[in-house]
Order: C-alpha cells, then sequence, then structure tokens
C-alpha cells in the first residue's frame, strides 16, 4: 500500500474540535484513555490466542511501556497487543462505530463541568490524544500479519489522515504524540508515574517506564536504559480486600464505569463453593446518559481466572439490574466460552442468583443505614428496579421493601412498610392511584374520600408502575387495591352511617341513573352513585379485573391497540349538579360534559372536543 492521505467520517471531525477544545482543562486523561486502549488490545490478544496460542508469536509477556524522547518532544504508548491491520487503522481511527453522535456532543457541549469520563463511555477515548498533541502516529501489526504488513497512521487531528504500509518486526501498537507547545510537562518519568498511578493503577498488566537516577556529577535526574514497572499490576479484584483502599475501589470505578463521580456503594466477596468466582459490583451515583437504550455498553465485565472475556454479558446480571457496574472473575467457566454457552450454563445461572442477592442485600444496606444515599439511589434507578418487581418472582418480595413512593401524606420515600404502618384503624387494604404525572395523581377525584378520612393513598406515575402492579397483589398480606378500581368499599373504614345513607342515595337516584345509562350508552358501561366522591361531581372507574384508563392511555401511546373496555360513571349525589340534574332541561349536555370532565380530569383525552366545547358554550350562552 503506497501511501494514501483520508479524510475523517464528519462526525470525528466535529468530536475532534469538541474533545480538543472543551477537555482541555482535564488534558492529563489522554494518558488513561491511551493506556486503557493498551490494555484492552492485551486483553484481545489474550482472548483471541485461546484459539490460536501462534498469536503470542515470541513476546508471550503481554505489557505496556510508557517512555518519551524530550529532545524530539514525543511520547509513546507502546502495547504488545492485538494490533491492528491496515484496514482496521482506518476503520477504527478514522470513524466512530457507536450510534449517538449528536447526543454525546450535546452533553459535552452543555455540560459546564465539561465530563472528561463522556469521551471513555462514548468511546472515543483514542481521539484525546490530540488535546496534548498536535500530530499522532500510530504503528502497529497484527498479530498474526506478516512484519510487511504494519501500517502508519498519522494525523494532525484535522481534516484528514495519512496511512501507509510498514515493516513493523514487534506485534501489537506504539502510539506516538507529537506534543504540542507548552505541553513539555509530559516529558517528565515523574509527572507520567503520577497520572499512571491516578488513573491506571488497576490496569492488571504491568505498566512499564524506564528508570531514573540522580546523577551527582551533571548534577541532574537521568533516565537509564532499565525498565521498571509502574503499576501494581494486579486485577483489582484479585487482590484481598484488607489491602485496598477506599480510593483504589473508587478509582477503579471511575474507569471501568466512565464515571467521574464515586459510586454509591460496592460489594467485592469470592464465592466459594458448588461454583466458585469473585465479585466486584458498584451501584452508580447516577444514571447514564443512555440507561434506556437497549444497546448502551459497560455493565458487567466477565472475566475467567482474570483473564477478560467479554463486556457487558448480560446473562450475568437480570436487566432490572443493568445499571450495575462490575467485575465478575469466574474459576469455573471455560475459556472459550460464549454469549450462547452463557446462556444456558448452570454456573451462570448460579452466578447471576449469586449476584442478584448481593446486589439486593448492598441496596437493603443503604435503605436502611444510609437514606440519604438510597434516596438518591432511587431516583436515579428507581423506575428500572421496578422493572424487577414484575421479572424476578423469586426477590418479588425483597424488591417489594425496596420500591418508594409518593403518597398523600408525603411527596417521596414512602415504603410499603411505612405505609402499612401508618394504616387506619380497621383498613384493611394499600390504596393506590395510578396517573400520567404525579399532579394528576394528586388530584384525583377518587382520592377525595380517602383525603377526608385521612386515609393514605400511594400515588404512582411512573410509566412502568401499572405493570409492576400487573404482578405484585399484596405486601405484608395486605392487598393493594386502586382507588379507580372495583366498586367503592371502604370496608370497616366506613360506618353503619354512611353505608345506610349510600343505600338511600342509590334508591333515590334510580331514575336519574336509568337516564344517564341512555343518555351514555356508547360510552359508559355502567353509572353509579359512589361516596367516593367529596367536591368532584362524577369520576371514571374500572371494574376490577379490566383495564385502567392510564394504562390503556400508555399502551396507546406505545403504539399498541388496547382493547377498548369502556369505563363506569359514578356520579356523587351530594354534588348541586346531580342534585339538579333531574329537573334540568339540558339533561343531554350536562350528562356528556360530566362524562367528558370526569375523563379530563385523569389526564385522558376526549374522542371528539369539538363536540365538547359546542356543549359547554351552550350552557354558557344559555
Ligand atoms: P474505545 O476504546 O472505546 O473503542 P477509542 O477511541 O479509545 O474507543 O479507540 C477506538 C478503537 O481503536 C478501539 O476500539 C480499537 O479498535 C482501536 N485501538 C485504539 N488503540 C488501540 C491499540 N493500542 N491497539 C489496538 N487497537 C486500538
Ligand atoms: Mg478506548
Amino acid at each position: 500500500m503506497t501511501k494514501q492521505t483520508l479524510h475523517f467520517q464528519a462526525e470525528v471531525q466535529q468530536i475532534l474540535h469538541l474533545v480538543t477544545h472543551s477537555l482541555y482543562s482535564n488534558k492529563e486523561i489522554f494518558l488513561r484513555e491511551l493506556v486503557s486502549n493498551a490494555s484492552d488490545a492485551c486483553d484481545k490478544l489474550r482472548f483471541e490466542a485461546l484459539d490460536n496460542a501462534a498469536f503470542y508469536e515470541d513476546a508471550p509477556t503481554l505489557e505496556v511501556r510508557v517512555f518519551f524522547d524530550a529532545e524530539n518532544k514525543t511520547l509513546t504508548i507502546r502495547d504488545n497487543g492485538i494490533g491492528m491491520s491496515a484496514d482496521e487503522a482506518v476503520q477504527h481511527l478514522g470513524t466512530i462505530a457507536r450510534s449517538g453522535t449528536r447526543e454525546f456532543m450535546a452533553r459535552l457541549e452543555g455540560d459546564q463541568k465539561k465530563d472528561a469520563n463522556l469521551i471513555g463511555q462514548f468511546g472515543v477515548g483514542f481521539y484525546s490524544g490530540f488535546i496534548v498533541a498536535d500530530r499522532i502516529t500510530v504503528e502497529s501489526r497484527r498479530a498474526g500479519l506478516k512484519a510487511e504488513e504494519g501500517v502508519r497512521w498519522s494525523s494532525t487531528g484535522t481534516g484528514d489522515f495519512e496511512v501507509e504500509a510498514i515493516t513493523r518486526e514487534q506485534r501489537g501498537t506504539d502510539v506516538i504524540l507529537h506534543l504540542r507547545e507548552g505541553e513539555d510537562e509530559f516529558l517528565s518519568t515523574w509527572k507520567l508515574k503520577s497520572i499512571i498511578g491516578k488513573y491506571s493503577d488497576h490496569i492488571s498488566l504491568p505498566i512499564l517506564m524506564k528508570k531514573e537516577e540522580w546523577d551527582a556529577d551533571k548534577k541532574a535526574t537521568v533516565v537509564k536504559d532499565e525498565w521498571e514497572t509502574v503499576n501494581k499490576a494486579a486485577a483489582l479484584w484479585a487482590r484481598s480486600k484488607s489491602d485496598i483502599t477506599e480510593s483504589e475501589y473508587h478509582e477503579f470505578y471511575k474507569q471501568i464505569g466512565y464515571d467521574s463521580q464515586e459510586p454509591l456503594a460496592y460489594t467485592h466477596n469470592r464465592v466459594e463453593g458448588r461454583t466458585e468466582y469473585t465479585q466486584l459490583l458498584y451501584v452508580p451515583a447516577k444514571a447514564p446518559f443512555d440507561l434506556w437504550n437497549r444497546d448502551k455498553r459497560g455493565g458487567v465485565k466477565l472475566y475467567v481466572k482474570r483473564v477478560f472475556i467479554m463486556d457487558d454479558a448480560e446473562a450475568l446480571m437480570p436487566v432490572y439490574l443493568r445499571f450495575v457496574k462490575g467485575v465478575i472473575d469466574s474459576a469455573d467457566l471455560p475459556l472459550n466460552v460464549s454469549r450462547e454457552l452463557l446462556q444456558e450454563s448452570r454456573d451462570v445461572k448460579a452466578i447471576r442468583e449469586g449476584s442478584t442477592k448481593r446486589v439486593l442485600s448492598m441496596l437493603e444496606d443503604l435503605a436502611d443505614n444510609q437514606k440519604d444515599k438510597y434516596d438518591t439511589f432511587w431516583k436515579e434507578f428507581g423506575a428500572v428496579l421496578k422493572e424487577g418487581v414484575g421479572e424476578d418472582h423469586a426477590n418479588q418480595e425483597r424488591l417489594a421493601k425496596l420500591l418508594r413512593f409518593a403518597s398523600t401524606h408525603a411527596d417521596q420515600g414512602v415504603s410499603f412498610a411505612d405505609y402499612v404502618a401508618r394504616m387506619k384503624e380497621g383498613q384493611e387494604a394499600i390504596f393506590y392511584v395510578t396517573a400520567d404525572t404525579l399532579a394528576a395523581a394528586k388530584n384525583s377525584p377518587q382520592l377525595e374520600v380517602f383525603r377526608k378520612k385521612g386515609i393514605e393513598v400511594l400515588l404512582l406515575c411512573d410509566r412502568v408502575d401499572e405493570w409492576m402492579l400487573s404482578h405484585l397483589y399484596e405486601f405484608d398480606g395486605k392487598p393493594l387495591q386502586s382507588v379507580a378500581k372495583g366498586a367503592f368499599d371502604l370496608g370497616k373504614l366506613q360506618d353503619e352511617a354512611e353505608k345506610k345513607q349510600a343505600e338511600e342515595a342509590a334508591t333515590a337516584f334510580k331514575p336519574v341513573l336509568e337516564r344517564l345509562k341512555t343518555t351514555l350508552a356508547d360510552r359508559a358501561k355502567d353509572v353509579r352513585v359512589t361516596s367516593r366522591l367529596v367536591d368532584s361531581p362524577a369520576c371514571l372507574v374500572v371494574e376490577e379485573g379490566d383495564m385502567s384508563g392510564h394504562l390503556a392511555r400508555l399502551l396507546k401511546q406505545a403504539g399498541q391497540g388496547a382493547p377498548a373496555s369502556q369505563p363506569i360513571l359514578e356520579v356523587n349525589p351530594g354534588h348541586e349538579l346531580i342534585k339538579r340534574l333531574e329537573t334540568d332541561a339540558r339533561f343531554d349536555d350536562l350528562a356528556h360534559i360530566l362524562f367528558d370532565q370526569a375523563l379530563l380530569a385523569e389526564g385522558g383525552q376526549l374522542d371528539d372536543p369539538a363536540a365538547y366545547v359546542q356543549r359547554v358554550n351552550r350552557l354558557l350562552s344559555a
């Protein structure tokens, strides 16, 4: 291949510009990114060599070397990992594989504190080299290719890059940074060591640098031609707990979690027994921007006996714990385990169950002992955890205890246990209402009588709530009861007088109810009087087994046609409007308006808004 000049993909140009300009205040992270790429390349070699040991050639010890040339002002990060072919260099260093460029850039532009970890999260770490270099030269040869099949890639990080074939005996990659004017600080062993210590200590490969010694004659430190390992070079999780400091745990998290914040909690255990494995699992303090994105990466990395096998091994964690980051290192799985095999392995099943329990214990511990942290967790990940109630029946009870809600008594943080402790004498059920927003839930007419009697009602407005409740029927033996479903029955919470009054009202209103039924025959399944309401004239409810209006709307939004079951219109016999209804000449208009308003009050949409407006206008101008 002769020398070729190629253009960066348009997105790369934008990102290069943004990364080099906006991350300048955090420039030293370039070294973390390049060392992490070197380490990834060694992991890949070790993995591919499982099938083809010849890939090791005559250099079986994988390592990273960092060295500089003070005269020429270059800094080199060298690895003997998998390397790149010419095609791969063009592909990997000239285009962006992942989707979401726009989101990434908007974040980087918008963030005041310019979160440097976004570049790792998004997978553009390599370009951070251009923060300190005005030219980067990459020389590489892929394992398995001939010496003449090496490649040199070179760019000033502006519009384009050059590639040419070179002869390279060494397997692996040199990333050579030609430092910009004014970046001489990186031509210092001390400085580089301190950055490596800060960000890359946990890298499980040795990172080597040249020894430096004080030369008394020259009265200066001189760089010797002798290499030394400058990091701990042991996988953090494989070290004993008592040897690891809190800050080492945190730094490791930041690296694997692509996060600039410290984690909320972590758990580190060696599990022995039928299957042996080590787990180091973290709960982040903040949801990643792509938490809801199905092909997001990250999560839990799988190692087998320290050998990196795969990222984001979804078989190791249930989907509802997808926010958990960390490492699981198994002693039993075969090194050549595939994703398919993982799905079927009994060892993996045991690991997943064990790890799930660990994460739940960690969350329980936060909830019991560090309430502030648990509140943070809940705010970020509560809606995801709720998915578990339906997905993980074995742990449903534990999950139910971890749930937090808003209620008519408190705006947030109400657990089922809190609720049960506040239940009224004679109250048998846990009451809740679902709505599209918290405001709509709070103002539901169905709550009126509960408010009056001081009975607490949970206010649910997450999208997953309805679905979750279709899997959870009770807590602590108390059934969960929607205030908008089924016949109104407060049981012992209503006294005899109230019950009698309700029965009398039902008889007295019979003729009106019959007329309403006829008028609204196409819209309401039934019309009945209720003692649910205090201030509102009417509300809609559904039958016990029917889908709530809220859920039907959610399904409709999601493009799934929901079976249309008609609601029941309940009217308040104590309300002036209802009392007047029978003798009012505008009965038909009023009946429809009652229905429409009840629908609006619960956040529904009118099928025929124009008809509603006409009716209201007729009333107003009468
Ligand atoms: P990420 O590491 O998240 O994939 P980077 O921008 O850091 O994103 O690197 C882009 C790609 O370039 C890597 O995925 C890899 O394929 C390739 N690459 C970078 N550095 C090396 C290296 N030292 N050896 C082999 N391949 C590398
Ligand atoms: Mg990288």
